[in-house]
């Protein structure tokens, strides 16, 4: 940044000047546009000035996301969350400022040196950076031997005879790990690669009671496992033989968590976003001969069974869920788990039947597209799927199995927030088992929760206690204004305000107007490192227009001069309490003096008077 403005110049009194890392934090900042970092991660559609997305913070179904470049700043009107760009990769990447101006560093080519910053947790930082490279590195080794070596000649032959074409076996980066114990352990030391990092990767294991290491996988078929921004997080790997575990994925790491992760979602994402709509399966050989088969819109789930957290991921993208089980008692079971997890989604969720015995992928290439997408659109209502398992199970012909087969399923609609909804889904179920409408809606009413699950939804999270209104007016005075720091500064001290959220930002605020006499807000917002304290000046920054910044400003510095007065005008009075009336007289001439009144007659009584006019309209504002 030749020639600007330092942020961190040596000697700068304010601590938040004083940091090292404030330059390169403004320089990432400078290169950075918010617009285009935040498209990476959620489809962004322009509204005039700014930009509107469904908010990937909370579930929404008409945009309250709003991303505004003139300010370079976001803000969510449903859920609140707000702030810079590195407030955006932070919350939206579960991880720290510091992390996050690394991303969006990486991300506009502007380098962030290591041990930038060296306050607290740097090495994980740096752990997960080396993480990712390793997992690049193993990607690209994997695959090279799948293409080349001699030794993966059944890999390929095996993938061939799934069918699966040359293409669609190099796009997904499939590849092979060496029937060996050390192959690929030794292959990354000589890229560099140290021990520490290996192990936390997962690629490879530590020798029980003895000096060493070995490979996780060995003769297996790989196929990298990817985040929705395309980086390889993890590795899942089939045998070539029938003597192990079928499938073996990457343990649980600082990148991967199988959990909250669903394979092919990066190549998946732009056709799931346009149809809104997102295909579900249970193996990774599914999803590659889907999207072979022009079946965009299919992601896998890695050997596990849906959980709430792959839920909120596919809300971001979809309204409508397919979901493929394959067609055997497994599938029952995972119906039964989906409905768990989907129940109170909002999302319409479909299962689709296929022959029994038949997976998804051999459907496909026996039978080719067109029959396998006439399914899925023949696909009936998970709750509907639902209500045939609960008959299927108990015996009908009796009216306690019909009405252990009506519990059951009521149960699943009883955990459904919107009343109405589950009404509607509870009529099919009454002429099923043959009772009224009247006596499913009791019945449900009776086993529903007292209280919705806490934890769910954006409304459950504690409300921050509100803003000294005057206090914020003040601050958006400057922020609006973005140069009214000395107006402040010449009446009150930042020690006059008592929110210290305000007395923070406004901290900042000074600290960057010494530098550059102006106030940036995005700048402001990374500069103070706080969620709150980011979503308070996108609050600020996005919602308001233009306005007499310098007249109300006086009028708010006012009634904080005249809160100032009065509280001292208190802390005297209590000091004084007991003290003669003499000293009494004295104190309250010097708060009179204060006030900027003339002096008078001792007075009998000490309650303010006329000039306290603001002060007690503060207290009712
Ligand atoms: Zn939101």
């Amino acid at each position: 940044m030749p020639g600007g403005p330092s942020l961190g110049r040596p000697g700068a009194k304010n601590s938040l000047a004083g940091r090292i890392s404030d330059d390169i934090v403004a320089s990432v900042k400078r290169a950075a546009d918010i617009v285009e970092i935040i498209s990476r991660y959620v489809t962004l559609k322009k509204a005039g000035k700014t930009f509107k997305a469904l908010c990937p913070f909370h579930a929404e179904k008409t945009p309250s996301f709003i991303v505004n470049p003139e300010r370079q700043m976001f803000k969510c009107f449903g859920c609140g969350k707000g702030g810079d760009v590195f407030s955006f990769v932070a919350e939206h990447e579960r991880v720290d400022f510091l992390e996050a101006v690394r991303i969006v560093g990486s991300a506009v080519g502007v380098a962030v040196p290591d041990g930038f910053e060296r306050r607290g947790g740097v090495a994980s930082h740096q752990l997960k950076g080396r993480l990712y490279e390793l997992h690049a590195w193993a990607a690209r080794h994997y695959a090279r031997l799948f293409a080349e070596a001699p030794e993966a000649a059944r890999a390929r032959d095996y993938m061939a005879a799934r069918h699966f074409d040359k293409e669609t076996l190099e796009a997904w980066g499939i590849g092979y790990a060496a029937d060996s114990w050390e192959a690929l352990g030794r292959a990354a030391k000589a890229a560099k690669f140290t021990d520490a990092e290996l192990v936390a990767s997962g690629l490879v294991i530590e020798r029980e009671g003895k000096a060493g290491y070995y490979d996780r996988f060995r003769g297996r078929v790989m196929f990298p496992i990817r985040d929705v921004q395309g980086r390889v997080i993890g590795f899942g790997g089939r045998t070539l033989t029938d003597s192990e575990v079928k499938y073996l994925n990457s343990p649980e790491t600082p990148l991967f968590s199988k959990s909250r992760c669903l394979y092919g979602l990066d190549r998946a994402r732009e056709a799931v976003v346009e149809g809104r709509r997102i295909l579900i399966t249970e193996g990774y050989t599914d999803a590659l001969m889907c999207h072979q088969k022009g079946i965009k819109w299919a992601v896998a789930t890695l050997g596990t069974a849906l959980t709430r957290d792959h839920v909120a991921l596919v809300r971001r993208y979809a309204d409508r869920v397919v979901l493929l089980f394959d067609a055997d008692a497994a599938g029952e079971a995972a119906v039964d788990r989906s409905l768990e997890v989907f129940a109170d989604a909002d999302l319409d969720v479909r299962v689709p039947a296929l022959t029994p015995g038949m997976d998804p992928c051999d459907f496909l290439v026996a039978e080719g597209a067109e029959p396998f997408l006439a399914r899925l659109d023949a696909a009936r209502d998970l709750f509907e799927v639902k209500l045939d398992l609960a008959c299927r199970r108990h015996d009908m012909t009796t009216s306690n199995g019909r009405a252990r087969a009506l519990d059951e399923f009521l149960g699943i609609l009883a955990q459904i927030g919107n009343v109405a909804r589950a009404d509607l889904l509870s009529w099919p179920v009454a002429e099923r088992v043959g009772v009224e409408r009247e006596v499913v809606r009791a019945r449900l009413a009776a086993l529903r929760r007292p209280k919705r699950r806490a934890g769910d939804g954006p409304a459950a999270q504690p409300k921050a206690p509100p803003l000294d209104p005057v206090e914020h007016r003040i601050l958006r005075c400057v922020l609006a204004s973005g140069e009214l720091v000395p107006c402040v500064l010449a009446r009150v001290g930042l020690e006059d305000f008592q929110d210290g959220r305000i007395r923070r930002i406004l901290e900042g605020c000074v600290s960057l107007y010494d530098q550059e006499s102006a106030i940036d807000p995005a700048l402001l917002s990374a500069m103070l490192r706080e969620p709150e304290l980011s979503a308070i000046v996108a609050d600020i920054v996005l919602e308001t227009g233009a306005g007499n910044w310098e007249r109300e400003l006086q009028e708010c510095l006012d009634r904080l001069e005249a809160r100032k007065r009065r509280d001292e005008y208190r802390r005297l009075r209590e000091q004084a309490a007991g003290a003669d009336p003499q000293a009494l007289a004295a104190i309250q001439e010097l708060h009179r003096r204060r006030a900027g009144r003339p002096p008078r007659e001792p007075a009998r009584e000490l309650v303010p008077q006329e000039g306290e006019q603001g002060a007690d309209a503060y207290d009712a504002g």
